[in-house]
């Protein structure tokens, strides 16, 4: 229940999509301008962010209405809304007045996270939020096991002077579907002749995800326990699984003042293809499409070089779905809701695998360990499941080297 004086729990009526209220908060007018509010008082509800956003393939949700409730302090900071944008980051590119829906919906959930008031939908992050202070992953997984993905496998620890540090990510850690994608890097690594290693317990999460539900200290926690291990151990080129450990490492640690050389796993698998240094040997006679994850691609525009990682392979057919690239369909586990309950029906993963379908795609490759869980769920509940299989990328030329 929210604490006494809570914002947002006015009695008010909606009539015409316009709420009326005579009590706005003062605290969510101060966290919106905080957040830029000047921006959101710019919007003139064209609603073209509506019209991109997915949640509109799958239900009803407007991030306008929110913008316009917020901008006058009238937002309901129980909501279920305050918790759906899976910040893909379409319609921050397609607002003709620049404003950042991302970044105010994330102020808001930073005034809800303060006030400890999640919707039901949104419970888990109180959990989430307990495992990643106390064992700097979000899974409830003991930090003593995280390099267990390794075992059996030539994979070091970091030492100063190696070529990259390999971060794995929480998911590929733990997740016993994801560590095989660990396992598959460290393979790809090792007969490139890679000199890598890894930090072992010394590894906590990035925190991108646990930021955008609005937990900022938390963030900034983790943040700087990763910041002193990189520094310690003089890491200078950080080797990422994740687009979200991507996005962290290179976007949001330079607040830091810190800057570290970052590469996705894919590009730095073409740029070993190219050098030379990874030889293709095999081929893969299958019908393949690319998923862009929203953080690899729309917030960091990688959009190439997975892709001519795949058009190397020989006998790989390469299509592109429906909705690709810029336009990429999310799925669904961004802005923390790979935490949260996503009703039957309303997950966009469905519909990205059906996509897949469509064009005859025998795999759905992407480069995300967000995509592969959101997918591989979507995929356990399909028809015909069978047809269509999920893969890493590193998964893929772990077959062909
Ligand atoms: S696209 Fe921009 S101006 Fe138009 S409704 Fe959305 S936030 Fe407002
Ligand atoms: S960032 Fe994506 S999910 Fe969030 S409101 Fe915009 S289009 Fe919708």
């Amino acid at each position: 229940m929210p604490s006494p004086g809570c914002p947002g729990t006015a009695k008010r009526k909606e009539v015409s999509g316009i709420v009326e209220t005579r009590t706005p908060s003062a605290e969510i007018v101060q966290e919106v301008k905080e957040a830029g509010g000047y921006a959101y008082r710019l919007c003139y509800q064209c609603g073209k962010c509506d019209a991109v956003c997915p949640w509109n393939r799958v239900r009803s949700f407007s991030i306008r209405k929110t913008i316009r409730e917020a901008a006058f302090g009238l937002t309901e900071i129980e909501s279920d809304d305050l918790w759906r944008c899976t910040t893909c980051g379409r319609c921050p590119e397609k607002c003709p007045r620049g404003v950042d829906q991302i970044e105010l919906g994330v102020a808001l959930r930073r005034l809800a996270s303060n006030y400890d008031v999640f919707a039901a939908s949104a419970n888990a992050i109180r959990t989430v939020k307990g495992s990643l202070a106390a064992e700097g992953n979000p899974l409830s997984e003991d930090r003593a096991k995280r390099g267990g993905w390794a075992d059996g496998l030539p994979v070091k620890p970091f030492a100063e002077g190696m070529e990259i540090l390999f971060f794995g990510c929480c998911y590929l850690s733990y997740d016993p579907r994801l560590k095989k994608v660990a396992r598959a890097s460290a393979d790809i690594l090792n007969k490139a002749g890679v000199d890598f290693g890894t930090l072992g317990t010394r590894e906590s999460c990035c925190g991108e995800s646990i930021r955008k539900t609005g937990a900022e200290k938390l963030f900034k926690d983790l943040a700087r326990e990763n910041i002193k291990a990189f520094i310690d151990r003089g890491v200078k080129k950080i080797v990422v699984s994740s687009p979200h450990c991507y996005e962290a490492f290179k976007n949001e640690y330079a607040e830091f003042m810190v800057n570290f050389e970052v590469l996705h796993m894919s590009q730095y698998v073409l740029g070993l293809i190219k050098e030379g240094r990874l030889k293709i040997t095999g081929g893969y006679r299958k019908k393949v499409t690319y998923h862009d994850p929203c953080y690899l691609g729309r917030h960091n525009g990688v959009y190439d070089d997975p892709r001519e990682v795949l058009r190397s392979i020989p006998d790989l057919t390469l299509s592109e779905m429906a909705d690709s690239r810029r336009n990429s369909l999310c799925c669904g586990g961004g802005g923390g809701r790979v935490w949260m309950e996503t009703r039957k029906g309303e997950r966009f993963s469905d519909l990205r695998l059906k996509q897949a379908l469509d064009i005859k795609a025998e795999v759905l490759v992407t480069a995300c360990p967000y995509c592969i869980t959101m997918f591989e769920d979507s995929r356990a509940n399909l028809e015909g499941e069978n047809r269509l299989e999920i893969r890493d990328i590193t998964e893929v030329v772990q077959e062909v080297i």
